[in-house]
């Protein structure tokens, strides 16, 4: 029998194929040992190898996210406090299953309780090495995410190396019961093309034989009957015509209303870099990934690579975004003091005066990289004049030591990301001392609403099209126009087809979208009526909710 399902849209695109229910950690019991601190001690070396592995194939195939993921938890297996801890209570007599389970729970909800999403994170990875612990010492195949045939996962969670690990030429979809809209797997499902539906409780307990996503409406299916069927094939259909219809643009320059707009892609990594090469360049390159789940951060010489190959790539701007490390990503080895709200916390740039080497290093990457292109240099979470005038002397003394030690080095370009309410409100102030602005709807959107963006049930909240938001963007789009510098978009919203029209009746000149939306933006910015958008505009910035937005809007669209 057909059930209905409603979650949060996570990536766009609609799938209708068989389930794979992912359930990584086998529950079942563990059989009893001989010496079970030998039989331990196998499993946890066997683990570390498989982990190390899958770390080297990671490298091999230019996946830095999953290599370092994979570093990270293959250091956990062999961490002594994880191994003591099991040891103990095998010398006290309990059995291996329970000594496992145990200290997977105690230590995950230990970490968990600490209130800190990156040790919430670790809880996880917990989880997931005691899980291949257990595994190995079950004698059984490990559940895995490499499909034989192109299905759709239905699991409680994916965690980041999984998601970067997915194929998306078999992974159809994928459905979760935790997780929101805007975190870390939602955004590389994104950039990966694959339709994704999250926060639907209860959904991986489910029993069913097939399965029914629509990732742009949170629909999801399980079982269809008929008539579903032919709904969602209809939607497939229609899509594959759609997106046919946009691969005529690749490469196409668009304009709106006789002004040039580029739509450039997000990217968070090398192997995003080499995805995005049909878009004008690149609007957000998220550094911050080159510096979480690993022990220390990357040198200035690894810095420079990574950038000096993004630089090259592109005739048009790369946009650098230095590394915004804190809210709902830390780097541990920067060890910064537990908050009670990370988002409203030392994040961002607020982290560069007590990291001023690390930034200074960065710093220095980056204006040796622009030796190789058209690069801009970004900063996130700024929330003052003063923050920027600190970047601007930071920038100074970089290229001042760049000099003394005869490395050559290029101009950048420097700009803020607008995505706290206080910089679009002082946007007019800011822009005398920047070149260029770029809205990150994400984050202006979960601190205008006051609803942390990583929340599944705070989902209806967090829409960028709530006219208080757009109020904001229009503010900024205003103070870049009137003091002549570039102003773009690189938040989620850029993408969606109803915000991205009224971004540019307000004015923008780039939105910076994943890779695989690139040229359905530039098919909207094509085929959209200039006079019918800001008669949208007009209407939609004095509306009451997101949803009036979205219907004024839907009425104009191409
Ligand atoms: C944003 O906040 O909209 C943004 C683009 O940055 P991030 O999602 O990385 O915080
Ligand atoms: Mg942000």
């Amino acid at each position: 029998m057909s059930s209905n399902f409603k979650g949060a849209a996570a990536s766009a695109g609609v799938a209708v194929g068989p389930a794979f229910f992912y359930r990584p950690v086998s529950d079942e019991p563990l059989p009893d040992f001989d010496d079970p601190a030998a039989a331990f001690h196998v499993a946890v070396e066997a683990t570390v190898a498989e982990l190390r592995e899958l770390q080297a194939a990671a490298t091999a195939a230019e996946r830095a996210q999953a290599a370092d993921v994979m570093g990270a938890q293959a250091a956990m297996a062999e961490d002594p406090m994880m191994v003591t801890e099991v040891e103990s209570r095998l010398l006290a007599g309990i059995s291996l299953d329970t000594a496992t389970s145990e200290v997977s729970d105690q230590l995950s909800s230990m970490l968990a309780s600490l209130d800190d999403p990156y040790l919430a994170a670790r809880s996880q990875d917990v989880v997931e090495v005691m899980g291949r612990i257990r595994t190995q010492l079950s004698g059984k195949e490990r559940a895995s995410l490499a499909l034989d045939r192109p299905m759709i996962i239905v699991t409680d969670e994916l965690s980041a190396a999984d998601a970067v690990n997915l194929d998306p030429g078999r992974v159809l979809g994928f459905v979760t019961s935790r997780g929101g809209p805007t975190g870390h797997v939602a955004v590389i499902a994104r950039s990966l093309g694959i339709p994704a539906v999250v926060g639907i409780a209860g959904i991986a307990a489910i029993v069913a034989d097939v399965i029914a996503i629509n990732g742009s409406t949170g629909e999801v299916v399980a079982d269809p009957d008929e008539d579903t069927l032919a709904r969602f094939q209809q939607a497939i259909e229609s899509e594959a015509r759609q997106r046919e219809a946009d691969a005529t643009y690749s490469g196409r320059s668009v304009f709106y209303d006789g002004r040039p707009i580029r739509v450039a892609a997000n990217v968070g990594g090398s192997e995003d870099v080499a995805a995005s090469l049909h878009a004008d360049g690149i609007g957000l390159y998220r550094t911050e990934f080159l510096f979480l789940d690993r022990d220390r951060p990357p040198t200035e010489d690894e810095q420079y690579e990574a950038y000096a190959e993004a630089a090259a790539s592109f005739a048009h701007p790369v946009v650098v975004r230095t590394f915004d490390i804190g809210g709902d990503k830390p780097a541990e080895y920067l060890a910064i003091e537990p908050e009670e709200n990370p988002f409203l916390g030392v994040r961002g740039v607020r982290l560069y005066e007590s990291q001023a080497e690390l930034f200074a290093s960065q710093l220095r990457a980056l204006l040796r990289a622009a030796t190789q292109g058209d690069l801009w240099v970004m900063i996130p979470m700024v929330s003052t004049v003063a923050e920027v005038l600190a970047v601007r002397r930071a920038m100074a003394q970089a290229e001042d030591s760049l000099a003394a030690d005869g490395t050559e080095f290029g101009a950048v370009k420097l700009g803020v990301m607008i995505e706290v309410p206080s910089a679009a409100i002082s946007a007019p102030q800011l822009a005398r001392h920047v070149d260029f602005f770029s809205i990150g709807t994400n984050d202006l959107t979960q601190y205008t609403m006051a609803t942390d963006r990583t929340s599944g049930v705070l989902a209806a909240y967090s829409d960028p099209a709530h006219p208080a938001v757009l109020q904001l963007c229009a503010l900024t789009a205003q103070a870049a126009t009137a003091a002549g510098i570039s102003v773009a978009v690189c938040g989620e919203a850029g993408s969606d087809p109803v915000t991205a029209a009224l971004f540019l009746g307000m004015g923008m000149d780039k939105l910076s979208v994943a890779a695989p939306r690139v040229n359905a933006i530039r098919a909207l910015t094509d085929q959209l009526d200039p006079k019918r958008v800001t008669a949208a505009l007009q209407r939609s910035l004095g509306a009451d909710s997101a949803s009036e937005v979205r219907e004024i809007v839907g009425d104009i669209l191409p």
